[in-house]
């Protein structure tokens, strides 16, 4: 039986693996398809395009966009985005930037408590465009300030803590537009993290194309959930481990296969939206397979 994961990060957001380790593993898990999915960047892609490639295995283009809707955070993941889209890469530069500016904030308040870490330290360490709170975490624990990145969050960095800043999120369906507008399919990452499924509906209504039913947190109930939620809203089904490397515990890459179906399904949904896109200034110029 053939299956994918749909879901990792690397090195260029807050995950610890290269984007051509990740093909690596996925080899060695016999991975039919891989999708790299770094918050706000696409820079991965094309390293990991190769690698798969190199390792017989079909690669999907990816990013995880945070989004807003009625006050809940989420998170969607656009799937088979063109890489080179001028739009979205000027959005991705913004997001990458309120990121970076989300940082400098977050270590004024760890000075604040009188722990000398440095904006610069996170930044080295991180040493990648997206940077995130599992880079701070790592920093202070590199430089001796927490035991591990558990300490790091449950002191500091975690909502209601000290060092906690609130992130920069887009509208839902801006995030829908931005991924339809680079020709991908916007689906809503890991729904069994927001603990409500009455956004499912409104997301429909603004064109949000599919669900990620399988997930690494996600237990059989509420994958049978979804796949039943998915049925019902006529959207696709995706899934992957959301795996971070080292970053967040230990990696995950392996715990979730999704049944390869779905991602003939994907493929078959992307070219019927684009068939069907009636914008003529509309030309995506590449398009990994
Ligand atoms: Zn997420
Ligand atoms: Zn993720």
């Amino acid at each position: 039986m053939k299956f994918a994961d749909l879901h990792l990060h690397s090195r260029f957001s807050d995950g610890t693996y290269a984007p051509d380790d990740l093909a690596v593993i996925g080899r060695q898990y016999g991975f039919s398809a891989l999708a790299l999915t770094d918050h706000d960047s696409v820079e991965g892609c094309a390293a990991a395009a190769a690698a798969c490639e190199q390792g017989g295995i079909q690669f999907i283009s990816g990013t995880e966009l945070t989004a807003e809707t009625d006050g809940n955070e989420v998170h969607f993941i656009g799937y088979f985005i063109d890489v080179t889209d001028s739009g979205l890469l000027t959005a991705l530069a913004k997001f990458q930037t309120v990121r970076q500016n989300r940082i400098r904030e977050i270590v004024a308040r760890i000075n604040q408590l009188n722990i000398p870490l440095q904006a610069e330290r996170v930044f080295a360490l991180a040493n990648c465009r997206s940077p995130g709170r599992p880079h701070v975490g790592r920093a202070l624990v590199q430089d001796g300030f927490c035991i591990n990145q558990d300490e790091a969050f449950d002191r500091f960095l975690k909502k209601h803590r000290p060092a906690w800043v609130p992130k920069f999120k887009i509208s839902a369906q801006d995030a829908i537009e931005l991924i339809h507008q680079a020709g991908g399919l916007a689906v809503l990452a890991h729904p069994g993290l927001n603990r409500n499924d009455d956004i499912i509906p409104d997301l429909v209504a603004v064109g949000m194309d599919g669900l990620e039913c399988y997930h690494s947190k996600h237990p059989p109930v509420a994958v049978q959930r979804y796949l039943q939620l998915a049925k019902t809203y006529n959207l696709v089904v995706t899934g992957g481990s959301d795996c971070h490397g080292h970053s967040k515990g230990n990696p995950v890459v392996g715990h979730v296969k999704l049944p390869y179906e779905h991602v003939e399904q994907l493929c078959a949904r992307v070219a019927h939206r684009r068939k069907g896109e009636s914008s003529p200034s509309h030309t995506p110029s590449s398009h990994p397979t």
